[in-house]
């Protein structure tokens, strides 16, 4: 429902990762209450934002006064002070907030967080790293991959499917990937069909297990 999609949303820390997720949250029409430690922080924002505060997150009462426990959903992006990040993930979780989204530097943080209540855990920097190593190693322009060992991969067509239909390359029978959409140069992505023909400099995105689409990558570079 419309209420569901603008539901109020609590961003705590607004370092690079909170202020990125509380400026993409209030273009997407949410109401945003941050809290920060940093009153400079906090001076930055406060004009963007439905309501910027500065508090300390990692005390249950401060979070209690600011109505936390009205929110459905709170994102934590304290990163490097891993004890103001527990801390006020607990708190969170105390106060009875279901979705508790946590920025995590480590396994060993994100692990942590699991066990303190947070729902979803990110560790962006990690993340990124792969996704780099995978465009810059793999002959791939993008590439997303999925908790279940599942990747989305945009990449350049192999050249010997120039004039192929999809069905005669075999991607799918002989590598197990599946070509979401196509694009042709300077013009929009189009669903791919099995009888789709693929061009010389065509843009593939690509879908299926990391493995087999990083086995693919390789065969086409
Ligand atoms: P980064 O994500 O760049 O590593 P930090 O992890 O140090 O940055 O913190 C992100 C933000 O979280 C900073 O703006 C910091 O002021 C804020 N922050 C740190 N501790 C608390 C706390 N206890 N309560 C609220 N905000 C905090």
């Amino acid at each position: 429902s419309a209420r569901r999609k603008h539901r109020p949303v609590l961003v705590i820390g607004l370092g690079r990762f909170g202020v990125a997720v509380a400026r993409s949250l209030t273009r997407m029409g949410h109401e945003v209450m941050a809290i920060d430690t940093d009153p400079a922080c906090i001076q930055a924002m406060c004009d963007e934002l439905t309501q910027a505060v500065e508090a300390d997150a990692t005390e249950p009462e401060t979070l209690r006064r600011l109505g936390a426990a009205e929110f459905e959903t709170a994102v934590v992006g304290i990163g490097s002070n891993l004890e103001a990040s527990v801390l006020t993930v607990l708190a969170l979780s105390d106060l009875g907030v279901p979705k508790i989204c946590a920025k995590a530097i480590n396994e060993a943080h994100a692990r942590i967080l699991e066990r303190t209540g947070a729902t979803v855990i990110v560790q962006p920097e990690a993340r990124m790293g792969e996704r780099v190593a995978h465009v810059i190693g793999a002959n791939l322009i993008d590439f997303i991959q999925f908790d279940d060992d599942f990747a989305i991969a945009k990449m350049r067509a192999p050249d010997d499917f120039a004039g192929r239909t999809l069905e005669e390359t075999g991607i799918r029978t002989q590598h197990g990937i599946t070509v979401v959409g196509i694009k042709r140069p300077q013009q929009d992505f189009v669903y791919a069909v099995p009888d789709t023909e693929v061009r010389k400099d065509d843009l593939l995105i690509v879908s299926g297990p990391t493995t087999k689409v990083e086995r693919f990558a390789a065969l086409s570079s």
